[in-house]
């Protein structure tokens, strides 16, 4: 199996090291700054890396299909991961290779594929063709970390009979600017920051309040079961196990004892700080930086300091936070 992983000016997305580490270390990382791409990956996954650099021609999926598809032909087992660039840059490959897709695939196997369907609220199980192609979604399988890893790196040329998709075939779209995601309505799944609301919050009116302190910090709000279950906010922003799995590399957790269904969608986030009156309990336990104390005066306290930024209006004290 190899993975196959889209770079941008050096930056692995969400999920980069579990596809790796889901094909024993093999993977092809495709686009600008591959080399510090494997640098960074190397810092927690040993593995053979090959590096296509494709920087001239920005992220396009049809042209990086057509550079990546060849490198395959002898791959017959293809895992990309499930993030925005994985999943758009996937179905072109299975077409180019004519193989079939399995999307959103919470663990592959050459000869099985166990893939997260109705919202993750139901396993289904595949038994794939010979050579097949699957999405991985982040932050399901984890990765054990290896620290001072070391890489075998092999540099692929790009051929150049793939350097651009066959003509009538499909063609790219201009992409005129990218915009920052909008924290207060990016999906959880693939938010890189997430405040979150327990129980231990006083009413309602305390979720309007944590999701603007959670856009100052440039922060999406998410929510336990029983907050959900309260009506205080949708289901579709409740974590864990019968909710969505997250990724995020800095969790807030404000009044929530750490339930073993919630804390099992958590991901790996590098940085939890927790809030709670109970220094014993699970979340306390977990995060590196437990703060003691009630939630809701710790909220009051965080809006006086941060202010109530306008929506749209996100992320102003984003680096000084993290
Ligand atoms: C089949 C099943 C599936 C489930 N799926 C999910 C799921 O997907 N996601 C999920 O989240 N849960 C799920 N649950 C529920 C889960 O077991 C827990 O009940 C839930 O996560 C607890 O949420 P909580 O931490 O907000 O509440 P509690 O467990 O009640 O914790 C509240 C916390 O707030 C603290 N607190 C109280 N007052 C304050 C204060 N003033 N300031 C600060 N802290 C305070 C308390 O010390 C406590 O730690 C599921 C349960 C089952 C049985």
């Amino acid at each position: 199996m190899i993975a196959v992983v889209v770079v941008r000016d050096g930056v692995l997305p969400q999920g980069a090291d579990e596809a790796a580490a889901e094909c024993g270390g093999r993977v092809l990382l495709a686009g600008s700054g591959t080399v510090m791409a494997a640098e960074a990956l190397a810092t927690s996954l040993a593995g053979q890396v090959y590096l296509l650099e494709l920087a001239a021609t920005g992220f396009q999926p049809a042209h990086f299909a057509a550079a990546i598809a060849p490198h395959l032909a002898g791959e017959p087992h293809v895992v990309l991961p499930a993030s925005a660039d994985g999943r758009d840059l996937a179905p072109r490959l299975a077409a180019l290779l004519r193989r079939p897709l399995h999307a959103g695939a919470i663990a592959v196997t050459p000869s099985r594929v166990d893939l997260a369907r109705n919202g993750g609220t139901e396993l289904h199980r595949a038994t794939p063709a010979p050579e097949f192609l699957a999405t991985l979604l982040p932050g399901v399988r984890g990765v054990t970390p290896c620290p001072g890893a070391e890489h075998t790196v092999e540099v692929l040329a790009p051929l150049p009979a793939a350097a651009a998709p066959a003509a009538g075939g499909p063609t790219d779209p201009t992409v005129v600017a990218v915009l920052p995601p909008d924290p207060a309505t990016i999906d959880l799944s693939e938010a890189p920051r997430i405040v979150a609301a327990g129980a231990g919050l006083d009413g309602p009116e305390r979720i309007p309040q944590l999701t603007a302190v959670g856009r100052a910090i440039g922060a999406s709000m998410g929510a336990t079961r029983v907050v959900t279950d309260r009506g205080w906010v949708p289901h579709a922003r409740q974590i864990g196990t019968t909710g969505v799995v997250v990724d995020p590399s800095l969790y807030l957790a404000f009044g929530i004892s750490g339930a073993v269904q919630h804390t099992s969608g958590l991901g790996t986030p590098a940085h939890t700080i927790s809030v709670n009156t109970d220094a014993h309990c699970p979340m306390m336990q977990m995060a590196d930086l437990a703060v003691v104390a009630d939630a809701n005066e710790t909220l009051d306290h965080l809006e006086r300091l941060l202010g109530r930024p306008a929506e749209g209006d996100a992320g102003t004290m984003q680096e000084g936070v993290a």
